[in-house]
């Protein structure tokens, strides 16, 4: 039986497996020469001391061999003659929900209104070079869905390890690099997002199910209060009796659609800020409290929060040696997120820096109904858009100078590929956002000192933190509250807020699509 140990140690001890071995055995008092194997469950980073230690859960084998534990996939079954689910989506929810199915033995029918991930590259190099948007294929639209050209943080605020690990060892299994399994802040990287999503694909089609591409969901069919079936396209109705809806937090025209169908949503807050960019080597200093990062540890992470004027004010999505990409989803719109490489060895660290909305916020669109929220947002993207000179270049400002509400002389360069333009960003944010975020980023120097610095710049908008509606659903059944066996998914039906979060939902849809109350099986 292993011998498991709490070890606090120091990065170079923790990154060098023969150092690591002669502190485990000095801590757990075996014999250096009785010890056969030193295995890490769990690592994590501890910042907060003046030294940074690494925290490390081991275990540790004592005169007998270590086998390492295979990480299986799941059994799938055969589906090529079940009942069909149409998913509607090909995001983390969609394609967790498919290989539920799969699972369940009933065959997905996965409908994505984008390109597969290798096709949806050019669409991308076209935003960053040329400033087209397809609105059919972005950073959000596409195989994959938002989550393939993420960040590929796997952190999740649900507190039900058994699901986040399952989804991590599902993602093992599909070639993520197993030492996600044992980080305590997960992440998978840009770069290698796409080979896994193929390979998912791939697996969603070889067990008989499918996977079709440019196929827009334009409208549901409902009769007598139960879903029939999809059009695709304005024109190609598909029958199912479960339709699983994943379209993520932008799918705007699915839920106006919703809307002038009277098929219930609800207006949500969300929450709506800028991008900042320092460089790395700063928040590495700052985090860890060191003029130099040294080769032992990570490009430094950050989490602030702040209650400012009644508001959270927080950072979002943070990516360590990561750059700034263009998630707009439509022409006539610039919205900003930020991702890394696995490596996470880009120069520069950005973060969303948003300010928590409430209802209330969206008054001045009441008219839109459910959809105020929604038009508030495109207000600010199309705003942004325009001050920018109506290209994907993005408004931009100075940390300080943005705290102080003068504009910027000059901008230093920016890892956001189309460019950036300088523009006194108070004239693009409502003013309440404006106000809560510059007294925010005052509040982040009492934490963070050096933080609020003009070598960091501030970049508008960023305002898909999470769905602007909610779809409602049975909380048992998990079917719409209207229609029977339409089962609202994922984030941008309001239930998930990030890729961990929204597999698990896409799982649960189609574990009650298949199985649950009113399923055929
Ligand atoms: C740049 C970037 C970085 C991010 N980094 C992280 C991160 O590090 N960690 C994290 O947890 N999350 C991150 N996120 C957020 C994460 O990607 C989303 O939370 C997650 O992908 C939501 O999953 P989903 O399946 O609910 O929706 P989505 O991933 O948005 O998928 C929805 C899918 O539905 C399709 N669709 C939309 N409308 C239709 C229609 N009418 N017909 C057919 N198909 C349709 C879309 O094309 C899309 O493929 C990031 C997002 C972006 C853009």
């Amino acid at each position: 039986m292993p011998i498991s140990l709490q070890l606090l140690t120091d990065p170079e001890i923790a990154a060098t497996p023969e150092l690591l071995r002669e502190a485990a055995a000095e801590a757990s008092g075996i014999p250096l020469d009785e010890l056969t194997h030193v295995q890490i469950l769990k690592r994590s980073v501890d910042a907060r001391q003046r030294h940074v230690k690494i925290n490390l859960r081991l275990e540790l084998y004592v005169g007998e061999e270590y086998t390492p534990e295979p990480v299986l996939l799941p059994d799938f079954k055969d589906v090529s003659n079940a009942a069909p689910v149409i998913i509607v989506g090909s995001g983390p929810a969609g394609l967790f929900a498919a290989l539920e199915c799969l699972e369940a033995g009933r065959k997905p029918i996965v409908l994505e209104r984008g390109k597969d991930v290798r096709a949806r590259r050019r669409d991308l190099k076209a935003i960053n070079l040329e400033h087209v948007v397809n609105p059919e294929s972005n950073y959000c639209f596409g195989e994959g869905g938002a989550g393939t050209y993420s960040d590929g943080k796997l952190y999740t605020r649900s507190k039900k390890r058994g699901d986040v690990d399952r989804i991590l060892r599902i993602l093992v299994g599909f070639g993520a690099d197993p030492n996600i399994l044992v980080e305590a802040h997960p992440h998978i990287g840009t770069n290698k997002l796409p080979a896994i999503i193929t390979a998912i694909r791939e697996c969603i089609t070889q067990h008989g199910g499918e996977v079709r591409f440019n196929q827009r969901v334009t409208d549901l069919t409902v009769k007598d209060g139960a879903i029939q079936g999809v059009v695709c396209n304005e024109k190609e109705e598909i029958l199912a009796d479960k339709v699983i809806l994943a379209t993520g937090h932008s799918a705007r025209d699915i839920f106006e659609m919703l809307y002038r169908k009277e098929i219930a949503i609800e207006a949500k807050p969300f929450a709506v800020g800028v991008r900042v960019e320092h460089p790395q080597a700063l928040i590495d200093s700052i985090q860890y409290k060191c003029d130099e990062r040294g080769p032992y540890l990570p490009p430094s992470p950050y989490n602030v929060v702040k209650q400012v004027r009644g508001r959270g004010v927080y950072s979002f999505c943070m990516c360590p040696g990561g750059i700034i990409a263009p998630c707009a989803t439509a022409p006539g719109e610039v919205v900003t997120n930020g991702w890394s490489p696995s490596k996470r060895d880009q120069v520069t660290a950005n973060s969303g820096i948003v300010v928590e909305l409430t209802l209330t916020d969206f008054n001045a669109f009441e008219s839109h109904g459910p959809l105020a929220g929604m038009e508030f947002q495109k207000s600010i993207e199309q705003k942004a858009w325009k001050m920018a000179g109506g290209t994907q270049r993005v408004p931009a400002q100075r940390l300080v100078d943005f705290v102080e509400g003068k504009t910027s002389k000059d901008l230093p360069a920016s890892s956001y590929v189309p460019g950036i333009t300088s523009v006194e960003l108070g004239s693009i944010l409502p003013d309440f956002i404006y106000r809560s975020l510059q007294e925010g980023f005052k509040e982040f120097e009492k934490s963070m000192p050096g933080y609020l610095t003009n070598e960091a710049v501030v970049h508008a908008p960023e305002t898909r933190s999470s769905s602007p509606v909610r779809i409602p659903r049975d909380r048992d059944t998990l079917e719409h509250t209207q229609v029977k066996g339409l089962y609202p998914c994922g984030e941008g039906a309001g239930y998930a807020g990030g890729i961990i979060s929204a597999a698990i939902d896409g799982k649960k849809c189609a574990g009650k699509a298949c199985f649950g109350v009113g399923a055929r099986s």
